[in-house]
C-alpha cells in the first residue's frame, strides 16, 4: 500500500490535464513567437491559457507573467523590483518564507540592501506592529511575506499585511504556492502587487509557475533575452506545460469548495488519531488559521528524519521538517523561528493531503505510525527518565 502525503511537496497531474497537454506534444508544436499561421495558433492556445490562468486569481491576462516554476517567480518579484527601484530600497520579508524569498532576500542584502526577516509567534503568525515597525520611515521597500506556510500551513492575515504595506507606500509580493487550490485568490479584494504560484502543487506539471504582476508595478526583467511575455520574461513559453497550469487552474475553481470540506475532517481525523495514540507529541501551526490540508507534529525526542525513513519503508510518503535532505541536519528554519522547545524540534514531521488522498491512507498511517515511534523512542537516549549525559 502506498499512502501518499506530501502533497506540499508536490502533487499527482490530473489526467484531465495530461488530457489538455497531449497535442501540445503532438501536431501543435508551433512557436508561439513565430510570424506564421502555423505559430499564430499556438500564440492563441497560449493567450487562451493565459485568460483562463488571469480569471483564476480574478486579475486582467496581460498581468499574468509565465515562469518556469515559483521559485522564477519569487526571484523576478524580489530582484526586478529591487532592480527597479534602487539599492537604497530596503526588503522586508518573514523568519518562515519559502527558501525562494529568503535567499534572494539575502542576496540583495548583500548586495546592499536593508533587509528585516520580521519573527514569527509560537503557531507561526507575524506581528502586525512589527511590520509597521519595519515600515515606518524606511523610504522606498518591498514586503514579501507569504499567504501560507507550506511547512506548517499556519496562513497568514494577507489581506491586512497588504493593506499595511500599501499605506506605507511599499511594492507588495505574497508567495501563495501553498495557497493556490485550498483558498480562492482574488487580487480585486487583496492588495498585493505581485502573487507567485507554482503548478506543481495543485495538480498540473512540474516546471510551470506564474508571477501575478499588477498593472503599473515596475520591474527590471530577471531573465534577459527575447520578447517574450511582453518582454518582461525572456524565453520561448512552455506552451505544453502553460496550458496544463490553465486547465489545473480550471479544475482547482471547479472543485476547491468541495475539496476543503472533503481535506479539513481527514487532516482532523489525522491529527486526533496521532495526538490519541502517540504521547508527547505538539500540532505544530496556527489551528485556527491552517491550510485544511497541512498537518506539521513534533514528536518529542525522537529524529524527524528517522521516522519518514521508517514510515517510507511501509509505502508511506511524509516529509520532515529540516533541511537534512539538503546536505545539514539543521532543523527546520520555520519550526525553530516559532521557539518550539529543543526536545520537539528535531522531532517535527508534515502530513499534507490532497484531492486525491482517500479515508484509506489515513487509517494506515493511523496503523503504522504509533509502532514506528514507539520503537524510535524505546532506542532514543531522549526521554522522560532517561539522562542523555549518559551516553558517550
Ligand atoms: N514557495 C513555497 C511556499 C513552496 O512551498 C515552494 C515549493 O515547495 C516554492 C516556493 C518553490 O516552488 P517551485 O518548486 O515551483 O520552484
Amino acid at each position: 500500500m502506498i499512502a501518499y502525503l506530501d502533497n506540499n511537496a508536490t502533487t499527482r497531474t490530473a489526467p484531465e490535464v495530461v488530457e489538455a497537454m497531449l497535442p501540445f506534444f503532438g501536431d501543435r508544436y508551433g512557436n508561439p513567437s513565430s510570424m506564421h499561421a502555423f505559430g499564430g495558433e499556438v500564440a492563441h492556445d497560449l493567450e487562451a491559457a493565459r485568460e483562463k490562468v488571469a480569471a483564476f486569481i480574478n486579475c486582467e491576462p496581460d498581468e499574468i507573467l509565465f515562469t518556469g516554476c515559483a521559485t522564477e517567480s519569487d526571484n523576478t518579484a524580489l530582484r526586478g523590483a529591487a532592480e527597479f527601484l534602487g539599492r537604497e530600497t530596503k526588503i522586508v520579508t518573514t523568519a518562515v518564507e519559502h527558501p525562494a524569498v529568503l535567499q534572494p532576500a539575502r542576496r540583495l542584502k548583500a548586495m546592499g540592501h536593508p533587509e528585516v526577516e520580521l519573527p514569527v509567534d509560537g503557531v507561526g503568525q507575524v506581528s502586525l506592529d512589527a511590520l509597521r515597525d519595519a515600515l515606518k520611515g524606511s523610504g522606498k521597500a518591498i514586503v514579501s511575506a507569504m499567504w501560507a506556510n507550506n511547512e506548517t500551513g499556519t496562513v497568514f492575515p494577507i489581506e491586512e499585511i497588504a493593506a499595511m504595506a500599501k499605506e506605507h507606500g511599499a511594492v507588495m509580493h505574497t508567495d501563495a504556492v501553498q495557497v493556490a487550490g485550498k483558498i480562492p485568490i482574488d487580487v480585486k479584494k487583496v492588495p498585493v502587487d505581485m502573487l507567485s504560484v507554482s503548478g506543481h502543487k495543485f495538480h498540473a506539471p512540474k516546471g510551470v509557475g506564474f508571477l501575478y504582476v499588477r498593472r503599473g508595478t515596475k520591474l527590471k526583467p530577471f531573465m534577459l533575452g527575447g520578447h517574450q511575455e511582453g518582454g518582461r520574461r525572456a524565453g520561448t513559453e512552455n506552451v505544453p506545460y502553460i496550458v496544463g497550469l490553465a486547465k489545473a487552474c480550471e479544475l482547482a475553481a471547479a472543485g476547491m469548495d468541495e475539496e476543503c470540506r472533503r481535506l479539513g475532517p481527514m487532516r482532523d481525523r489525522l491529527e486526533a488519531g496521532i495526538l490519541a495514540t502517540c504521547p508527547d507529541v505538539r500540532v505544530n501551526g496556527d489551528r485556527a488559521h491552517r491550510l485544511p490540508n497541512t498537518l506539521n507534529v513534533s514528536f518529542s525526542y525522537i529524529e524527524g528524519e528517522a521516522i519518514a525513513y521508517r514510515l517510507s519503508d511501509l509505502g508511506i510518503c511524509i516529509s520532515t521538517g529540516s533541511a537534512c535532505a539538503s546536505g545539514s541536519l539543521d532543523p527546520s528554519h520555520v519550526i525553530r523561528a516559532m521557539g518550539v522547545p529543543f526536545t520537539a524540534v528535531h522531532g517535527s514531521v508534515r502530513f499534507s493531503l490532497s484531492r486525491y488522498t482517500e479515508e484509506s491512507e489515513i487509517d494506515y498511517v493511523l496503523e503504522r505510525l504509533p509502532g514506528v515511534v514507539g520503537a524510535l523512542r524505546a532506542m532514543s537516549p531522549f526521554g522522560p527518565g532517561k539522562d542523555p549525559t549518559t551516553y558517550s
